[in-house]
């Protein structure tokens, strides 16, 4: 069993086919898929997705690109939206430095406003960074520290396993970043990249091994080897995981069981 831990199956792509694409995940052994939102809106379709589909849960949030389009009503309806049952985390959220399609103080406050939600929401946060993965790391760091509290539902009744937070997703991170990240109680996550040549996330994944990653695809973008370039869906989270069997030496169930911990400790998931 797999968990595609980033998939925003809700865009215009996956219009005409969802279901199929649903099936074949389902057929493949992703039993879980979580979906963040990158505005109110599609926050919303992640929602509705969840109420219709068995296994699909959403993230409520908005993205860095939209930072700039956001308003403080915006933030409340996330706040609102955090409420619905088929939510597990607030997200996506974060800091993009390379396409800079928001001022970076504008990006900034709205991170800051997110997290300060999830955290008296007791909710994880599913985190972008680009080019800006230390900044983001310090304000992660800051709000723990203001906030030692700060816990998940995934964490209430799992006294034996480590607080955690949220996950960086699609990082590619050194591996004092990694470690650090560890220390806040994050988890790391790979999607396709992984898989690329010469892919510059391997190095670091053989150096910090399975302990704290979850998988994910990123769906529709960073599609895996061989379907690299291409739409990406969230089947193909199984070739990521056989890509970090190989790389670690060990078995893909070993990697599907120790992930799917991982991610229904994160994400307070059944
Ligand atoms: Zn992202
Ligand atoms: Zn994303």
């Amino acid at each position: 069993m797999f968990v595609d831990s980033h998939a925003h199956i809700f865009y215009e792509g996956y219009k005409d086919d969802l279901d199929e694409v649903l099936r074949r995940a389902k057929q493949s052994g992703v039993t879980r898929i979580v979906v963040p939102g990158t505005n109110v809106e599609t926050s919303r379709e992640a929602i509705q997705l969840a109420e219709r589909h068995e296994g699909v849960y959403a993230c409520v949030g908005v993205h860095p690109h939209e930072a700039s389009t956001a308003s403080d009503a915006f933030l409340r309806e996330i706040e609102e939206l955090s409420f619905h049952p088929g939510v597990v985390a607030i997200g996506e959220i974060g800091l993009d430095y390379h396409y800079d399609f928001s001022p970076r103080e504008r990006q900034r406050e709205l991170f800051q406003a997110q997290i300060e939600i999830a955290q008296r929401r007791n909710l994880p946060i599913v985190v972008h960074t680009r080019e800006s993965i230390e900044e983001a790391i310090t304000m992660v760091r800051t709000a723990v520290e203001a906030l030692p509290a700060w816990r998940t539902s995934g964490n209430e009744n799992k006294q034996n396993d480590p607080l955690r937070r949220g996950v960086f997703h699609c990082f590619t991170g050194s591996v004092n970043q990694c470690r650090e990240l560890f220390r806040l109680g994050f988890f790391v996550s790979y999607p396709g990249i992984v898989t690329f040549k010469n892919s510059p996330v391997v190095a670091t994944v053989r150096e910090i091994g399975i302990d704290n990653i979850l998988l994910e695809t990123d769906s529709p973008y960073m599609a895996p080897v061989p379907y690299r370039g291409k739409r990406n869906e969230p089947a193909h989270v199984v070739l990521i995981a056989q890509k970090l069997a190989e790389l670690l030496a060990l078995t893909p169930e070993v990697i599907a069981d120790r992930t799917t911990h991982n991610a229904k400790l994160l994400f307070g998931m059944p």
